[in-house]
């Protein structure tokens, strides 16, 4: 049986409950490189030996989260409105009080499925 952990209030999930998945990727961002006549005849040797001994100081998992991490939560569908509401402040306690989601009833409504409830 496969069971979801919420990743924001660690309710567990079945297979088939309805529940979200939230990909967030961050990355460096860098702006367009001019190149000038001056910076291809500068000797970047003392530059860059002191750019490899600060990385050799470094771990690698650092090293790569300084330039790209991607974060994968699934959430249930109360931290999932608490999410969407303010991703940068996210707590899951602010999902608000709507309850679960009873999605079998909202396809009923539209007419699908069994209609006797
Ligand atoms: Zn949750």
């Amino acid at each position: 049986m496969i069971a979801y952990h919420c990743d924001g209030c660690g309710l567990e999930m079945q297979k088939g409950d309805l529940r979200y998945t939230v990909t967030v990727e961050v990355r460096a961002a860098y702006d367009e490189l001019e190149i000038s006549l001056a910076d291809l005849v500068r000797d970047h040797r003392s530059e860059i030996l002191a750019l490899i001994a600060r990385m050799r100081r470094s771990d690698a998992q650092t090293l790569e989260e300084q330039v790209y991490k991607r974060i994968t939560l699934d959430l249930c569908p109360t931290c999932q409105r608490a999410y969407i509401r303010n991703p940068l402040r996210f707590h899951p306690e602010q999902g608000g009080a709507a309850g679960p989601v009873d999605i079998d009833g909202f396809l009923r409504s539209l007419g699908y499925g069994d209609n006797e409830v």
